[in-house]
C-alpha cells in the first residue's frame, strides 16, 4: 500500500499535505493517525537538519515513506535570527505575541528599506532509516514595525508581501498557502515524486 505518514500533529499542516499529495498517495497519515508517539529532538543546526533527523528517525519505525518539515522566520538585520528557533524566540513556554513582540522590539532600530526576511520552510522524505529526497522552498518579505491582520499563525501579522501589499496575517488563506515556504516546497517535492 503507498502510505505516506506525515512527521507532525499539526492538523493545518496535515491538511495541507493531505491535499497536495491526494494523487501521489493513497494514503496519508498524521503521526496521531498512525498511533505512533515519537519525540525526535530538533537539535539540529539548520531546518534541513531538524528536518532530516525528524523523518529518518520516525521511518524506522514504520513500513512506509515519511514526510519531515522544519521551518521558521529568518531576518537579514538580525543575521538570520530567530532561524530554527522561531517557535522559542521570546524563550520556552512564551506564545506567538511574545515572540511578535520581541521581533517588533529586536527590530526597532533598524530603519526601512532594510527590513527583509524570509519564511524557510524544509522537507524531507525517508523510507528504511534513510533520506529519498529533499526540498527547500522560500518566501520573501519585509518585517513590519507593528502587527497587521489577525489571519494564519506565528509571525504572519508582522511579515508584510510586497506584491500583495498585505501581510500573511492580512492574506485570505487560500493565497497564503499558495505561496508560502511550505507549499513551495511541497510543490517541488511533488513535482520530483511524479516525475
Ligand atoms: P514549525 O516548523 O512548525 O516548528 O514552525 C516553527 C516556527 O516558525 C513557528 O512556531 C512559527 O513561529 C514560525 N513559522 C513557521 N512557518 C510559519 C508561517 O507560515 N507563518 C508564521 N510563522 C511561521
Amino acid at each position: 500500500m503507498n502510505k505516506l505518514i506525515i512527521a507532525t500533529n499539526n492538523q493545518g499542516k496535515v491538511r495541507e499535505i493531505k491535499s497536495i499529495f491526494a494523487g501521489v498517495y493513497e494514503d496519508v497519515q498524521s503521526l496521531k493517525d498512525a498511533g505512533i508517539v515519537a519525540d525526535v529532538e530538533e537539535d539540529g543546526k539548520t531546518f534541513l537538519e531538524n528536518a532530516r533527523k525528524k523523518a529518518v528517525e520516525i521511518s524506522k519505525l514504520v513500513d512506509c515513506d515519511v514526510l519531515a518539515d522544519d521551518s521558521g522566520l529568518c531576518v537579514d538585520a538580525l543575521d538570520g535570527a530567530p532561524g530554527i528557533y522561531s517557535a522559542r524566540y521570546a524563550g520556552d513556554g512564551h506564545c506567538d505575541e511574545d515572540n511578535n513582540a520581541k521581533l517588533v522590539a529586536d527590530m526597532a532600530a533598524v530603519p526601512d528599506g532594510q527590513r527583509g526576511g524570509k519564511f524557510v520552510c524544509a522537507m524531507v522524505l525517508a523510507r528504511e532509516g534513510r533520506e529519498v529526497t529533499h526540498t527547500i522552498g522560500e518566501v520573501h518579505g519585509e518585517i513590519l514595525r507593528a502587527p497587521a491582520g489577525a489571519g494564519g499563525f506565528g509571525y504572519d501579522p508582522l511579515f508584510f508581501v510586497k506584491e500583495y501589499g498585505k501581510t500573511f496575517g492580512e492574506l485570505p488563506a487560500d493565497v497564503k498557502n499558495k505561496i508560502s515556504h511550505r507549499s513551495r516546497a511541497l510543490a517541488e517535492l511533488k513535482a520530483i515524486l511524479t516525475k
